[in-house]
Order: structure tokens, then sequence, then C-alpha cells
């Protein structure tokens, strides 16, 4: 029997406000335990919400960037139940009206071919304490200061289809939220999270399947890694005759698979009612276009203009919009060098290889923008020519000095000085008179070699055009 699978992907953003949703509490990450957390955040008895209007700016400003339909009119919800880290028994989230509805985003898969997927909505609510098991022993810990953080769940239509698409799709998601500046999203810390959603169906089929729910997974392989895992185990359980049952799991890294955590609970056993604490929130056309007014450049955009304004390729343009902050350094570098192109190429060739090789990020990047602008400014000049920039590059990662210091230092100035080159020149046509007959009798190719060994002569110093230039008079 063939498969075929659907996903869905509720994900969610810790939206970066100083304050949190109903509470003049700050929500930053890592301090002491209890320290961010005030009497409405402990629940105590009297205490009233009062709504943070910077977290609902953040959701439209999200709505508007995945061209989503706007909730004028958004209502917030109690979801009730009980656990130790939640200390009013209930969560305040958005159910039937929430403030962000039907949008989509692009998502551009591994072959570069694009393919749309829908969100659903994404909705305001807040998040729980922690509940810390490790640190103590016989007894848990809770920890409020995440209590009460202003989150955005954004939910995506079933329309993935395999686990490529899913990390692609979290990627996207990712990447926008950054641009917006509403969330920095790190997976591990747990500033964005992901349920990931799975079934099968029999391909062909247009019912959806019974699904699971694989609850917080932390990082973008191990939601590659937990969606191939679920997928084999659904369908052994089917292809044994069995059933797959709708429930939550959870995903083990070690042994790469998932097990069972829960059964689904449904929408009915949480009691869900409106919040009697806080109204409901309108807003009007001129809130929402203020708003739209300052949106940035997002990444499809910036892309396209990259494709534009420097003739890059799709590829090259979508790996330097891909982050904010790689788009960031590659106009940095191509407005100092005034050379796109070459700009380019060096950033997505020989920088990239390097931070992945180290397994950095751009930011980490050991050669700062400024750095390798002056860098391509010399291979643009003349001073050195393409190949010998490889070898300053590499020199640059040990040896903090300027760029033209190293070039000096090094001795690698590119050598145009006409008198030494004809020297190089002379010593190559002596020593190859084979090859300088063959090139006589019209055999082109050799020119190239001869070109070669001249160049190797230098030690990669000769202007290349020059050695060119100068072999073919004399020879001809
Ligand atoms: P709940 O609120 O109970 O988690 P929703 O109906 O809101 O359920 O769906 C949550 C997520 O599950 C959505 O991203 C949706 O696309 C996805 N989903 C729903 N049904 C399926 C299915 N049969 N297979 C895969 N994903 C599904
Ligand atoms: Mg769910």
């Amino acid at each position: 029997m063939e498969w075929e699978t659907v996903i869905g992907l509720e994900v969610h953003v810790s939206l970066s406000t100083k304050s949190k949703l109903f509470s003049g509490t700050a929500s930053e990450f890592g301090a002491e335990p209890n320290t961010q957390a005030n009497i409405f955040d402990l629940a105590l008895p009297g205490t009233l919400p009062v709504f943070n209007e910077e977290a609902l700016k953040m959701a439209v400003r999200f709505g508007l960037a995945i061209g989503a339909e706007i909730g004028e009119r958004s209502v917030f919800d109690r979801k009730n139940y009980f656990y130790p880290d939640l200390p009013k028994g209930y969560q305040v989230t958005q159910l039937d009206f929430p403030t962000v509805g039907k949008g989509a985003l692009t998502i551009t898969l591994e072959d570069g071919t694009e393919k749309v997927i829908g969100v659903t909505r994404a909705h305001i609510e807040e998040n729980a304490g922690k509940s810390l098991h490790e640190e103590f022993s016989g007894q848990s810990g809770i920890d409020l200061n995440r209590a009460g953080e202003p989150l955005l769940e954004i939910v995506s239509e079933p329309e993935i289809t395999n686990a490529k698409e899913a990390v692609a799709y979290l990627k996207k998601l990712h990447s926008i939220v950054r641009y917006l500046d509403i969330s920095d999203a790190i997976m591990a810390q747990g500033s964005m999270r992901c349920d990931v959603n799975v079934s099968i169906r029999p391909k062909g089929e247009t019912e959806l399947g019974t699904r699971t729910e694989i609850k917080n997974i932390n990082s973008f392989r191990f939601v590659e890694k937990a969606i191939n895992s679920e997928i084999i185990r659904q369908q052994e359980v089917i292809e044994d005759g069995g059933e797959v049952v709708q429930e939550t799991r959870r995903y083990d890294a070690n042994k790469d698979i998932t097990t069972s955590m829960r059964s689904k609970e449904v929408a009915n056993d949480y009691r869900y009612f409106p919040e009697p604490d806080l109204l409901p929130v309108v807003i009007d056309e001129s809130f929402i276009s203020a708003i739209k007014a300052e949106l940035p450049e997002l990444p499809d955009a910036k892309k396209e203009r990259f494709m534009q304004e420097f003739s890059l390729s799709n590829y090259d343009a979508g790996v330097l919009t891909a982050t904010r902050e790689m788009a960031e350094y590659f106009e940095e570098v191509a407005k100092n060098c005034g050379d796109a192109k070459l700009a380019a190429n060096w950033v997505t060739g020989d920088l990239l290889a390097l931070l992945n090789k180290n397994d950095m990020e751009i930011t980490e990047s050991p050669i700062r923008s400024e750095r390798l602008a002056t860098l391509i400014s010399r291979i643009k000049d003349n001073t050195i020519s393409g190949k010998i920039a490889k070898t300053v590059f590499e020199t640059m990662l040990e040896d903090d000095a300027g760029v033209d210091e190293i070039i000096e230092k090094k001795g690698l100035k590119q050598v145009t000085d006409t008198g030494e080159i004809e020297k190089l020149v002379d010593e190559v046509i002596a020593n190859n008179p084979d090859q300088v007959q063959q090139l006589k009798d019209g055999k082109e190719q050799v020119l190239g070699f001869l070109v070669g060994q001249a160049m190797k002569l230098s030690q990669g110093k000769a202007n290349p055009g020059q050695v060119n230039q100068l072999l073919r008079e004399k020879i001809q």
C-alpha cells in the first residue's frame, strides 16, 4: 500500500514585549526563578488583568505580514485545566475570535520550487510557568517567571506533506517573526516551540486520517526526525491491522521514537468560556493601517529586490535573505565594496562554508562585514587576484591585522609591473618550446597551459590578464 502524509503545525512564539500579557512584570529569559512574578502572575485573589497593547500590535504586525485577515474584534477565553505551574487554574487564550485569521506563507523547497501553506489562524495567549523536576530530589520546583508571558500561537492548515516541508515552513516562520522583531524565536530557549500533528492516508484518499500530536519539539532537526519516525510508526500500526489512536505523543531523540503521553483532550474538556475580567478587543482601520505603514521589508520582498537590484540568482537571493542578519551582513559588504555580485559570491561561498564548518551563525562571524568588503575591494582594484584573496581570507581568521597590512606583510600584492611580467613570460617560453610551437601551429588550448606556468612561477601573484596578453604578443 502506498501512503501519503498530512501534517499541520501549531507553533508558539513568545512575543518580545517588555512586560507580560496582563501584568507589568518583565519576562526576560534566564532570570533567577520567581524573580519575575508579581501578585497577578501568582494569581493572588483580587488581582485583575490589564491587557498589554504591545502584544496586540505585534500580533497584528504578524497577521499583516502573512496577508491574513485581522480580527477587528477579538475575544479572550479561559481554558481551564489544573497544573501546578498554572496557579490561576486556567490559561487565557482566544478560542473563537482570534486576532489573526486566515493567511498564508510561501516556502521554498530544496529543489527551489515554491509552495504556499495556509495559516488557519494566530491567536494571542499567555504562557504557563515551568515545573522543574531535575533540580530537586523527591520534589518539584515551580518557576513562575514565564507565567503570563505573551505568546502567539500560529496554526497551519493540514497542507504540509512531508518532514522537509515542515522544516521549511518553520524556518520561514522563524525568519518572518525575526524580520518583524516580534520574537527572538530561539527554539533552544523555548521562545519558539512546535507541536506537530501527523496523519497518514492511502495515496489519493481525500479524507484525513486520524492524527497524533507530538508536543514541544525544540529544534528543526528533531522536528524532521520526529515526523519521519512517527510516519513509519503509523504505517506499521495500520499495516499490522491496527488503528492509529488520536493522542498526544512525545519524541525521544535518543531512541528516535515517539511515545504516548496522554489521550487527546477535546475542546469540551477545557470548559472554555469568555474571560469575564477582560473586554473584547476592538480595533479599527486606522489602528491597522498605522501598523501596516511601519512594516519592514520582509524576506520575500527582499529576495525579489536582491534579484532585481543586484542581478542575483533565485538561489543566492534566497540564501542571502533567509535571515535578517544575513541580509544585513550582505548589504553592508555590498555597499562598502561597491560590487554586489562579488559580495554575494564571497558571502554565499567562502564565508558561508566557514560558518557551516564551525557551526556558527552569521552574527558570530569571525570576519566582520567591513573587513570582507575591504578584501573584495582589493580584488576589484587589482591589488590581489581572486585566488590570492582566498589566502588572505584564511589569514584573516588568525590575524586581526587589517586586510592591507596582511597583503603587505605576506608579500601577496599582485605583480603588474610589465618588466617583471615580461621576465616571467620569457622564462616560460624558454622552458616550454614544444608547447610554444603548438600554439604557433594554431593549437589555442595551449595558451591556458602557458599562462598557468607563468602564474605558478609568480606564486599566483602575476596579473593573469597581462600574462595572457604578453605571451600572445611574444609568441605571435
Ligand atoms: P486542536 O486544537 O485540538 O489541536 P485543531 O483542529 O485546531 O486541533 O488542529 C490543530 C492542528 O492539527 C492544525 O495545524 C491542523 O492543520 C492539524 N490537523 C488537523 N487534523 C489533522 C490531520 N488529520 N492530520 C494532520 N494534521 C491535522
Ligand atoms: Mg493542538
